[in-house]
């Protein structure tokens, strides 16, 4: 489970969609123009989140096969 981002291109202002799984790994994304930018996760927010997200995963799998 992840969660969609979306930010604008510090170059051209376009529109980069990334996910928060992106954020956490601080993977590079490219804008429509392919302008590189490197997601940073300012103090591991981004990773957290995506911890989160992952235990929520798991409980609701756990729920289903109850
Ligand atoms: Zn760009």
């Amino acid at each position: 489970m992840e969660l969609d981002l979306e930010l604008d291109c510090d170059r051209c202002g376009r529109r980069i969609e990334a996910t928060t799984r992106d954020l956490a790994a601080q993977r590079i994304v490219r804008c429509p123009n392919g302008h590189a930018t490197e997601l940073v996760d300012e103090a591991r927010g981004g990773r957290d989140m995506q911890a989160a997200m992952d235990d929520l995963e798991r409980a609701l799998d756990r729920f289903g096969k109850r």
